[in-house]
């Protein structure tokens, strides 16, 4: 079997490269094996400011000029409503924290979505002193619901495979590259932490961390706005939310732990006080980078072989324009952004 590309790993990175090949008309093929879970577990939001300091994030909002009318346009091809849009309530710590606010609300990168007015209202359930400061146009895209019914999709194309994909067995040829039964131009590793057993890449410095999520119901609380304080409350319906994220660099692995829950039961204790049961426990290993850009481009030695991660906390936002840009610089030699390009490593 020939094709243009063989893709590993169909997560938001894989996700969003493959749409540029289906864009283009490429052939291709991909492999999945459900070995991590960072798009499937991930809150999905959306968010171009950074609420700890209040500054944009990196490029976030170019970023969201393309990543908005991409997932509008993959809820018309999947028949699926993913983006939901919200308003962010930042909850301030302290009364320098709210001057901080009002300081950034200059920054020309910001005016479009800090409010400036506060808002003072008492919301039943919600401890907070010093009141919320909005963030208007944010939102989040149902990550599973769209990770999965991509994977259906390209399942019924006969464009997926549910397996392993086994470094052991690529075999680089002049100006191709053969796997098992495939003969490719070639290979896009987008395997989010599984990088780290990808012997081609896993020099990279991936500083993944790992973050869990808990989903509560909660019948007294009724809020309809994505709640920031010292961890997220996120509204996903049905009087149920999502709670988090912790960050873990130690844990490596994907699965949900005690102490995980007991921080986020811990954290919760000081921003709602209704009652709650948890339904549902999360996790999944981000794949952060040590300067906190993606890691993006060729292999300095193979030139078949080319990488697409480190997403890090943002991937919604991120994965459509690095996708892109990758895709351009692959077949129609545009540069690839500095620093995102693996090079600089
Ligand atoms: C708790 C948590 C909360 C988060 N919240 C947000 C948020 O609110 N907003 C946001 O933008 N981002 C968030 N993120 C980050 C976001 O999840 C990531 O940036 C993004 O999902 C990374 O996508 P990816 O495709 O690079 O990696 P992944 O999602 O890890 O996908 C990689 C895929 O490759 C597959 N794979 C790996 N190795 C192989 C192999 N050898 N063979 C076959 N398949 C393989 C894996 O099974 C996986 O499906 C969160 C992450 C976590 C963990």
């Amino acid at each position: 079997m020939k094709v243009d590309y063989i893709i590993v790993g169909l997560g938001l990175a894989g996700l969003a490269f493959v749409e540029e090949l289906i864009a283009a008309e490429k052939t291709f093929l991909v492999f999945e094996d459900d070995s991590q879970t960072s798009s499937l577990v991930a809150g999905g939001v959306y968010n171009p400011v950074i609420l700890k300091r209040f500054t944009p994030v990196w490029n976030a909002i170019e970023q969201l000029k393309l990543a908005l009318p991409f997932y509008k346009k993959l809820e018309e091809k999947l028949q699926i409503k993913v983006d939901e849009k919200f308003i962010t309530k930042k909850s301030f710590k302290s009364i320098e924290d709210q001057n901080n606010w009002f300081a950034a609300l200059d920054k020309p990168k910001l005016v479009d979505y800090l409010d400036p007015k506060l808002d003072t209202h008492n919301y039943h359930g919600v401890l907070a002193d010093f009141n919320f400061g909005n963030v208007k146009h944010t939102g989040r895209i149902d990550t599973q619901k769209l990770v999965e019914a991509y994977r259906d999709y390209l399942k019924g194309k006969n464009l997926i495979r549910f397996e392993n994909f086994n470094y052991a067995d690529v075999e680089l040829k002049e100006n191709t590259v053969n796997y098992q039964d495939i003969n490719a131009s070639k290979i896009v590793f987008c395997e989010g932490f599984g990088i780290k057993q990808n012997p081609f890449f896993n020099y990279l410095p991936l500083n993944e961390a790992k973050g869990e999520l808990l989903t509560i119901h909660a019948p007294e609380l009724k809020i309809d706005f994505l709640l920031k304080s010292t961890l997220f409350v996120l509204p996903i319906g049905n009087h149920t939310y999502k709670v988090g994220a912790t960050f873990n660099w130690k844990d490596k692995t994907s699965i949900p732990s005690k102490e995980g829950k007991e921080e986020l039961i811990d954290k919760l204790k000081k921003v709602i006080n209704v009652d709650y049961t948890i339904v549902n426990q999360t996790a999944g290993v981000r794949p952060t980078v040590k300067d906190r850009r993606p890691l993006v481009g060729v292999h300095p030695e193979y030139k078949q072989l080319v990488v697409l991660n480190g997403l890090g906390t943002r991937g919604v936002m991120i994965a459509p324009t690095v996708a892109k840009n990758l895709y351009k610089h692959l077949e129609k030699g545009e540069n690839l952004d500095e620093e995102i390009n693996i090079t600089r490593f």
